[in-house]
C-alpha cells in the first residue's frame, strides 16, 4: 500500500576530508538544496569535522551525521565514541553497520543491535545498513542474510523507535564499484526487505519505514532508482563527496516528488 514516506538522501564521506574541506562542501551543498523542502539531506563526516560541519550547516535544511557510534557513553574505552559526544557536536543522525564496518572491523549483527539500541536512547536517528556480498547473491543466499540481518539487527525495537530509524540497503557489491543495481534488483530487496519488517514489527511499521539504497548511486540513475515504489532515498559514497552532484541527486529525488 502507498504510504508518504519523506525521502532521505545521505552522503557518506567515509575516511575523506579535512575540517575545512567538510566545511567548504557544507557550504557549497545548501544554496544547492535549498529549496528542497520534501527530503531529508544528511551529511556524514568523520568524526573530526562532525562540530565544524554541524556549525557550518546550523539553520540550513542539512543535517549531520556520523559514521558510527559506540555502546558506551563514556570510560575506558581508548579510542571510541559515544553517540552522545555524537549529539553534542550538534549532529542528529548516526550510520551503522555500513558494510565496511561489517567487513573490517567485523562487527556482528549482536553487537549492531547493542548499538542501534543505544544511539536512538541518546536521541540520535539512525540509518542502519544490511546488504548482501556478491557471493552470496551469487550463491542463493541473498534472502537468508537480509533475513538474519533485520532479524538480528532489529531486535527489540519497539513500534515508537522506527520513527527515528532508517534502513539502508546496500548491497555489497554495488558499494564504490561503480556497479549499481538495477531499478528492478533494488525493487525487489526493498520489498523484501519491508515484508520483513512486515512479519517482525506489524504494517504501520513497515508502511512508515524508509528504506534506502545504496551502492554507486549517481545523478545520472537516481531518477529511475527513486521512482521504485519501495526506495525511499539514498545513502551515497562516492558522489556525495562533492556539492554539486550530491545535490543533483537530492534534486533528482526532490523533483520525483
Ligand atoms: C556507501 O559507502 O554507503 C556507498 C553507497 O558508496 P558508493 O555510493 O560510493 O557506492
Amino acid at each position: 500500500m502507498a504510504t508518504a514516506r519523506k525521502p532521505l538522501v545521505a552522503g557518506n564521506w567515509k575516511l575523506n576530508k579535512t575540517v575545512s574541506e567538510a566545511v567548504e562542501t557544507v557550504d557549497a551543498l545548501k544554496p544547492l538544496v535549498s529549496g528542497v523542502s520534501n527530503v531529508d539531506v544528511v551529511v556524514c563526516p568523520v568524526y573530526t569535522a562532525l562540530y565544524s560541519a554541524a556549525q557550518a550547516a546550523a539553520g540550513s535544511n542539512v543535517e549531520v551525521g556520523a559514521q558510527n557510534g559506540y555502546t558506551k557513553e563514556s570510560g575506558a574505552f581508548t579510542g571510541e565514541v559515544s553517540p552522545q559526544l555524537i549529539k553534542d557536536t550538534g549532529c542528529t543522525w548516526v550510520i551503522l553497520g555500513h558494510s565496511e564496518r561489517r567487513e573490517y572491523f567485523t562487527e556482528s549483527d549482536a553487537f549492531l543491535n547493542e548499538k542501534l539500541h543505544f544511539a536512538l536512547s541518546a536521541g540520535l536517528k539512525v540509518m542502519f545498513c544490511i546488504g548482501e556480498t556478491l557471493e552470496e547473491r551469487e550463491g542463493g543466499k541473498m534472502d537468508d542474510v537480509l533475513t538474519r540481518q533485520v532479524t538480528e539487527g532489529l531486535k527489540g525495537l519497539t513500534e515508537d523507535q522506527f520513527a527515528n530509524v532508517a534502513i539502508a540497503y546496500e548491497p555489497v557489491w554495488a558499494i564504490g564499484t561503480g556497479v549499481t543495481a538495477t531499478p528492478d534488483q533494488a525493487e525487489s530487496a526493498h520489498l523484501f526487505v519491508r515484508g520483513l519488517v512486515r512479519d517482525q514489527f506489524g504494517d504501520a511499521v513497515a508502511d512508515g519505514l524508509r528504506i534506502q539504497y545504496g551502492g554507486s548511486a549517481k545523478p545520472d540513475n537516481a531518477a529511475e532508482l527513486i521512482s521504485q515504489p519501495n526506495v525511499d532515498g539514498f545513502l551515497v559514497g562516492g558522489a556525495a563527496l562533492q556539492a554539486d552532484s550530491f545535490a543533483a541527486i537530492v534534486n533528482a529525488v526532490s523533483a520525483h516528488g
